[in-house]
C-alpha cells in the first residue's frame, strides 16, 4: 500500500482465530484503526497514535494483551510492551509486569528514562509512581475461547515523517513464570528508526528473539527491500526455523507490507487518503484483491 503522509498499521497477534472469534478480531482492529486515524488525521503525532490504537486493544479481551492476557503455569498474568520513537531510537520497554491496565502507557512513560527495560516490581512501582492505571491482577483474566498466544503491535508514520512501533502482550500461555518473549526487546520484536522503517512482530518469542527478526526487516529496507519483501524475507527465515510468526512494516516514506506464516495475522492497514483495510490472514487480501 502506498502513502502519501500519515500511516498505520496494527495488528491483533499470530495465531489460529476460532471462528467465533474472527468477527470480534475483525472489529476490534477496526475500531482500533478508526482511533489511531483520529489522531493522525488531525496532525496528531505517531507516538501518540501508536500508544491509542494499542490501549484500546488492551482493552478489548478478544486480544491477548492487557485484559484477556494469557496465564503463565501459575496461572497469573504477566505483560510484556514496549514503544519506540524513531526520531530519537528512545525505546521503553516492561516485562513480567502484574496489575497495570496498560502496559504500553507504562512503556511510553519510560521512552525518556535511562533504563530501556525494566522487569516486574520495579516496572510496577514505576508505574505506581508515575500514576499509571493499577489494578488488580486478577481483573486482567478474561476467558478467551480460543486460548493461547499471541501480541498485539502497531507502527505508524505521522505527517511530520517520524515513525514509532509499539508492542503489548500477555505472552504465552502457561509458559515459565519470569519468562519474557521477544515483545519488548528492540531488533526482536519491534524496532523503528525514521531512517529505515518501523516493524512490530508476534508469533514465538523464543524463534523471533534467536532470529532477530525486527533487525532483518531493518536492514533490509536499508538494503531497499519494499515493506512487503523485508517482511517476507523474515517470515521466510523463521519459517525455515520451523516456527511461525506475523509482521507488520512500515518503510520511511510511510509504505506498508505484512507477511505470516501461520495460520492467521489480524491486521488493519490505512495509509492517509486511502481506505481502511482489515484482514484476518494474507489469503483474505489476495481474495479481496482478486474481486477489486
Ligand atoms: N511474541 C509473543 C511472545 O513470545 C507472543 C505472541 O506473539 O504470540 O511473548
Amino acid at each position: 500500500m502506498a502513502s502519501n503522509g500519515w500511516a498505520l498499521a496494527l495488528h491483533g497477534g499470530q495465531r489460529e482465530i476460532p471462528p467465533g472469534e474472527m468477527e470480534a478480531s475483525r472489529a476490534g482492529c477496526r475500531a482500533a484503526l478508526a482511533a489511531g486515524e483520529a489522531i493522525l488525521g488531525r496532525g496528531g503525532g505517531a507516538l501518540e497514535a501508536v500508544e491509542a490504537v494499542l490501549r484500546l486493544m488492551e482493552d478489548n479481551p478478544v486480544f491477548n494483551a492487557g485484559t484477556g492476557s494469557a496465564r503463565n503455569s501459575d496461572g497469573e498474568v504477566e505483560m510484556d510492551a514496549a514503544v519506540m520513537d524513531g526520531a530519537t531510537l528512545d525505546l521503553g520497554g516492561v516485562a513480567g509486569i502484574r496489575g497495570v491496565r496498560h502496559p504500553v502507557s507504562v512503556a511510553r512513560l519510560l521512552l525518556r528514562e535511562t533504563p530501556v527495560l525494566l522487569v516486574a516490581e520495579g516496572a510496577r512501582r514505576f508505574a505506581a509512581d508515575r500514576g499509571a492505571e493499577l489494578c488488580d491482577p486478577r481483573d486482567l483474566i478474561a476467558e478467551r475461547p480460543g486460548g493461547g498466544c499471541d501480541t498485539i503491535g502497531c507502527v505508524a508514520r505521522d505527517r511530520a515523517g517520524n515513525l514509532a512501533a509499539a508492542t503489548s502482550t500477555g505472552g504465552l500461555e502457561g509458559c515459565m513464570p519470569g519468562r519474557v518473549g521477544d515483545s519488548p526487546m528492540p531488533g526482536c520484536g519491534l524496532y523503528a528508526d525514521n531512517a529505515a522503517g518501523a516493524v512490530a512482530f508476534s508469533g514465538f518469542g523464543e524463534e523471533i528473539a534467536r532470529a532477530m527478526l525486527a533487525a532483518r526487516v531493518i536492514q533490509a529496507l536499508e538494503a531497499g527491500a519494499t515493506p512487503d519483501a523485508a517482511a517476507g524475507g523474515a517470515i521466510a527465515r523463521i519459517a525455515a526455523l520451523g516456527s511461525e510468526a506475523g509482521g507488520i512494516v512500515l518503510d520511511r516514506h510511510g509504505r506498508i507490507g505484512w507477511a505470516h506464516n501461520g495460520a492467521n495475522f489480524a491486521v488493519g492497514l490505512l495509509a492517509e487518503g486511502g481506505a481502511p483495510r482489515v484482514w484476518l490472514s494474507k489469503d483474505e487480501e489476495r481474495k479481496d484483491a482478486g474481486h477489486a
